[in-house]
């Protein structure tokens, strides 16, 4: 009893309201209550002016004076609230307010009214019913947003009314009051499934400003997400794109004041590689942050946009142009960055970087030019001096344009049949027998002329069409070999993009088995540069390669960048010294130690060794007394057509 009490007082108190359902409360008050005044008084008006004759004037004049006075007051307040914003407590405050006045001033309102009904005829008595069940209903609109006085009034004002008018025994009256009373429950009802959707409706609305709250949180996360390299926390490519393009869109404007020259740059780590492999991901991951902390602290200018736009690849704008001697000097100090050594738990490492420089406008006008000419400035820099930096010139322009044609020329030469192989053997230094044979691409263009393997490899790797090229090569080798003696196998160049899937592997078995040859008798050459690719993929490759019989050489060994790092982890049957340790042999003590040192290696790990590249007779002797068996160089063969080869 006590707690339901409690919980109607909690109630009338809104003691459980939403702030917000207050505040909406508060300013649908703000314009009712000034109107549910007005039609106070033109009742009370009203009703005075019937009973004016009848009545005392202390009833007729001076209790509507006064009340006009109180009422003029309370309007006055109501309307000095204006479009204030208000705090809960105070809002609060005077909701309380409106219940205490609204019950205080009805039941006034309703002695008033008994006193006036003892004066005046029926007509004027009926004028007290109408007026007090008016004035009721007009309340309850006006407060319908607030329910718990809409109630109390009634509980108080209306059932007051109704009890005097049934205690009358008039039974016109008495039919007036209950008529009332029924009017009052159903008007009750309505007001409180109003206010139910009136509260719903403030409710669902804070759901969704939460929601949208929620949203917009999101979003923000979502862009901050897409446009950030969660490792460096630089710009990703995503975002480094969209920099550039508004760049070039805001400085190819023709309204654009001040000169509209900028510098895009790629920035490459060299041998980032090994240490992944080699260290782990944990410490690829801490050079890459150190990498990025110290080029950011380098580059501290605010024309300057740094991005980690791929694994070991950051990107930078410099929004303002420069010479070309300041990007040499930019390019520089990225190199001179990158180059200082990094401490790890398992020791200090040292990596470097290359740098392409693109020039906006001169090397290029949109995005994809000018990222384009930088990376081929990059690749470059990386060709010739690991490293080093370049910028983009009109030599690049010429090359690129070269490499074109080249490129279209190439997908020619393959429907119409312009690759063919030269056949350099690999012999016993001893005994001159040739032991092997290695297959070389030979390309002759009509217009082009002799295209060396090391121009149009690359090109048929970056073109996707090297793939086909191996299979056409593979196919004319293995044709040749089948008629080879027994104890000669061949030995084939794979790229880098021939190990991408067992897929590809399974169509070299399939070439070999259709010629009905040991797959054993077939060795595949992969360079260093091929397994630093993807060395997880080599490994897997190769070793499933050896499974299904074939045979796997290291070729041009020692010219990586930790060749050692690593060879353990692959499986392989024979290695290839790099011809320029070779070529130094007979007068560097120091290629002849790394000769010493690979050799060591063959010996302990149980493969054989060839020397590519013995040119001369000193170069064949010293080999033999390092213990080096197998050769191959210009010195016993040149590469040449299988019919200028005499193989048995
Ligand atoms: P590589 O695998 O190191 O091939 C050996 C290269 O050294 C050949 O150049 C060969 O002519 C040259 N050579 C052999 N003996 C000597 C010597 O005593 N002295 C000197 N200075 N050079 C010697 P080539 O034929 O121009 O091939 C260049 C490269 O192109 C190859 O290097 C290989 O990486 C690539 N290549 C050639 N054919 C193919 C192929 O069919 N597929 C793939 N993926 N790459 C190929
Ligand atoms: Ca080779
Ligand atoms: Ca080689």
């Amino acid at each position: 009893m006590f707690n339901n009490i409690k919980k109607l007082l909690d109630w009338l108190d809104g003691k459980h309201n939403h702030p917000e359902v207050i505040f909406a409360q508060f300013n649908e008050l703000r314009t009712k209550v000034p109107l549910l005044y007005f039609v106070l008084l033109s009742n009370v008006f009203a009703l005075a002016y019937t009973h004016y004759e009848v009545a005392p004037t202390s009833l007729t004049i001076y209790f509507p004076a006064i009340v006009v006075f109180l009422c003029l007051l309370r309007v006055k307040i109501w309307l000095n609230f204006g479009s204030n914003n208000f705090s809960l407590a105070e809002a609060r405050h005077q909701i309380r307010v409106i219940l205490v006045v609204a019950v205080f001033m009805g039941l006034i309102f309703a002695a008033w009214s008994f006193a006036m009904y003892h004066y005046g005829n029926d007509l004027q008595k009926s004028h007290v019913a109408y007026f007090m069940s008016i004035t009721v209903i007009g309340i309850i609109v006006c407060l319908i947003h607030l329910p718990a006085v809409a109630i109390l009034v009634m509980a108080t004002v209306g059932m007051s009314f109704v009890i005097f008018f049934v205690s009358s025994g008039n039974p016109v009256f008495i039919a007036i009051a209950l008529n009332f009373l029924m009017v009052m429950v159903v008007l009750t009802l309505i007001m409180l499934g109003y206010y139910r959707s009136f509260s719903e409706v403030i409710y669902a609305k804070l759901d969704l400003e939460k929601e949208h709250a929620k949203t917009r949180r999101l979003n923000k996360q979502n862009t901050l997400l897409a446009n950030q390299d969660s490792l460096t926390e630089l710009p990703n490519r995503r975002s480094f794109s969209n920099h550039l393009s508004e760049l070039i869109a805001v400085r190819a404007k023709k309204d654009f004041t001040g000169d509209n020259g900028f510098v895009v740059g790629l920035i490459d780590l060299d041998g980032f590689k090994p240490v992944n492999d080699i260290h782990g991901h944990a410490a690829g991951d801490r050079v890459l942050a150190d990498v990025s902390i110290r080029l950011t602290e380098m580059l501290d200018d605010s024309c300057c946009l740094l991005a980690r736009i791929g694994g070991d690849e950051f990107a930078i704008i410099v929004e303002k142009p420069l010479s070309a001697k300041e990007i040499n000097i930019l390019g520089k100090n990225i190199t001179k960055t990158i180059q200082q050594p990094i401490s790890m738990r398992s020791g200090q490492v040292q990596i470097s970087g290359s740098c392409g420089f693109a020039i906006y406008p001169e090397a290029g006008t949109t995005p994809n030019s000018l990222m384009d000419r930088a990376d081929f400035a990059l690749y470059h820099a990386k060709e010739h001096a690991r490293g080093s930096s370049i910028i983009f010139s009109s030599e690049h322009e010429d090359l690129i344009k070269q490499r074109s044609q080249v490129e279209l020329a190439l997908r020619q030469a393959l429907t119409h049949d312009e690759l063919y192989l030269y056949f350099q053997p690999i012999v016993d230094g001893q005994s001159g027998e040739i032991v092997g044979l290695e297959a070389l691409a030979r390309w002759n263009q009509e217009q082009l002329g002799q295209v060396p393997p090391e121009q149009f490899i690359p090109i048929a790797e970056k073109s996707g069409m090297i793939g086909e090229i191996t299979q056409v090569l593979f196919a004319k080798a293995v044709k040749e070999l089948a008629d080879w003696p027994e104890h000669i196998y061949l030995s084939f160049n794979l790229s880098a993009h021939d190990l991408v899937s067992k897929a590809v592997i399974k169509k070299l078995i399939k070439i070999v088995g259709v010629r009905g040859v040991a797959l054993s008798r077939v060795q595949f050459e992969i360079t260093e540069s091929v397994m630093m690719v993807d060395l997880e993929k080599c490994i897997e490759m190769t070793e499933w390669m050896r499974e299904e019989g074939f045979k796997i050489a290291l070729d041009d060994f020692g010219t990586g960048y930790s060749s050692l790092g690593y060879i353990h982890k692959l499986s392989f049957d024979k290695l290839k010294i790099d011809r320029s340790f070779i070529h130094n042999l007979t007068v560097d003590q120091r290629s002849q130690g790394v000769v010493k040192t690979i050799l060591e290696l063959c010996n302990n790990f149980s493969v054989t060794c060839i020397a590519e590249g013995v040119e001369t007779a000193e170069q064949q002797a010293l080999l033999l007394e390092l213990g080096c068996i197998q050769m191959q160089g210009f010195y016993f063969y040149r590469p040449a057509e299988l019919k200028e080869l005499k193989l048995n």
